[in-house]
């Protein structure tokens, strides 16, 4: 991690005895990073002000927030006023999705329609649902929502997209990297096709799994919504932000004191804006760096467990995700069983598709990749991240196997 390796938080002890915890679950949430902390303590104790005020407290408050968000416009790519600071992805991603299309449905009497990949985070897929549920009962528009058909590698088909596409369509939601797999999509071909064929409609894109890896700025330039997470590259949780490109039609989902420029009403959280700065601006710093290391011990341990686990298959090909996933389906292996045999042995993993209750649903990303639901149920996601060290890796690769062999004996 070039010159700035974070303290390991479990660190190897002086005999070299493994740590007793192997976390590969960072697509669920990153520890917060050390750097991060420092840089938000002062915000849970001395700087308290309120950014919206006039006297020095509030206006010492507001210049830490302004920062914040020139830092966060450079990282994402758009300008500071484009920046509107959220609780998290999951708020971006409806503030994304309903704003745009409650706005729509307040424009006029053509009947809009919404296009989302078949592989979309709920934060999306859901508030799609809620909104066409709700304009269906309040005598609105009716709205439609399609899913975009992805391939067996979980990319998106964009010409399929393309097809889907005509004028009533007014919001288009690709996610940058899936967050079971880790396929990562072609945005920018995304936004083209839009362009062409629905040129009103807004693109939108959840960048919250690939903020950690990719250059967000770069790889969605050409989206003109752009939601991130921090806790998902070691900022804290309940914080996030939404880029809206100037000029996009966005109804706010919180009323009130008109903050965030009317966009999202609310007493700032400015620990939470900085928080996110400086994830975002350690992340930039050594995505290089980091995306080679966290790249080659991924690669070790996938490499590690098709070769000692039989019946075992990857479920994207390597070159298309992110760095830090390994999504791994195990035969004749329930993922439930596993995953319970694995804590205890400190392997912490996920299925992917845990839901607020911890129990694992079938999941819709597989399904819309053709797996069969009896192979899904092998499927185990092993997510690293900035904490990861190579004993995490042998430890899952002592472990794994030896968990997979007890299940299917
Ligand atoms: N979008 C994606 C792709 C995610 O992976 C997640 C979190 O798992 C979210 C949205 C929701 O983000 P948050 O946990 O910050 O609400």
């Amino acid at each position: 991690m070039g010159g700035v390796t974070p303290p390991d938080p479990q660190p190897v002890t002086a005999r070299g005895v493994p740590p007793p915890v192997a976390y590969l679950d960072h697509a669920a949430t990153s520890p917060l990073r050390p750097e991060v902390a420092e840089a938000v303590a002062p915000f849970a104790a001395g700087r308290f002000g309120n950014a919206s005020g006039s006297h020095r407290v509030a206006r010492d408050a507001r210049r830490a927030l302004e920062e914040a968000r020139e830092e966060v416009a450079e990282r994402l790519g758009c300008g500071p006023s484009e920046v509107v600071f959220t609780s998290g992805g999951t708020e971006s991603d409806n503030l994304a999705v309903q704003g745009v299309l409650w706005a729509a449905t307040d424009g006029g009497p053509v009947p809009p329609s919404v296009v989302c990949s078949a592989v979309e985070h709920a934060a999306v897929l859901e508030p799609c649902r809620a909104v066409a549920r709700a304009a269906g009962r309040h005598g609105g528009p009716p709205i439609t929502l399609r899913e975009a058909p992805v391939g067996h590698d979980g990319a998106i088909d964009v010409e399929r997209l393309e097809g889907m596409l005509d004028a009533g369509v007014v919001l288009v939601s690709v996610m940058l990297a899936n967050n079971e797999v880790g396929t990562v999509q072609p945005v920018d071909e995304v936004a083209e096709a839009v362009r062409r064929r629905a040129p009103a409609a807004a693109v939108h894109t959840d960048a919250v799994q690939a903020a950690a890896w990719l250059d967000v700025g770069r790889d969605a330039g050409s989206a003109d919504l752009v939601s991130v997470s921090a806790h998902k590259l070691g900022g804290p949780k309940g914080s996030g932000a939404l880029v809206v490109r100037a000029g996009t039609p966005l109804n706010p989902l919180l009323y009130g004191g008109g903050q965030e420029q009317e966009r999202r009403s609310g007493t700032h959280d400015v620990g939470a804006a900085v928080g996110l700065a400086v994830a975002l601006r350690l992340a930039a710093a050594e995505r290089e760096t980091e995306g080679a290391r966290v790249r080659a011990l991924r690669d070790r341990l996938a490499d590690g467990l098709l070769a000692a686990v039989g019946d075992t298959v990857e479920s994207a090909p390597r070159d298309r995700v992110l760095p830090g996933h390994c999504h791994v389906r195990f035969g004749k292996v329930d993922q439930e069983e596993l995953l319970v045999l694995l804590d205890e042995q400190g392997v912490c993993a996920s299925a992917a598709a845990a839901c607020a209750s911890g129990a694992v649903e079938p999941s819709h990303v597989l399904r819309a990749m053709g797996v069969p639901d009896a192979e899904a149920r092998g499927g185990v996601r092993f997510s690293l991240g900035w904490s990861t060290s190579e004993d995490d890796v042998a430890r899952a690769l002592t472990v794994v196997p030896e968990a997979v062999s007890r299940l299917r004996g």
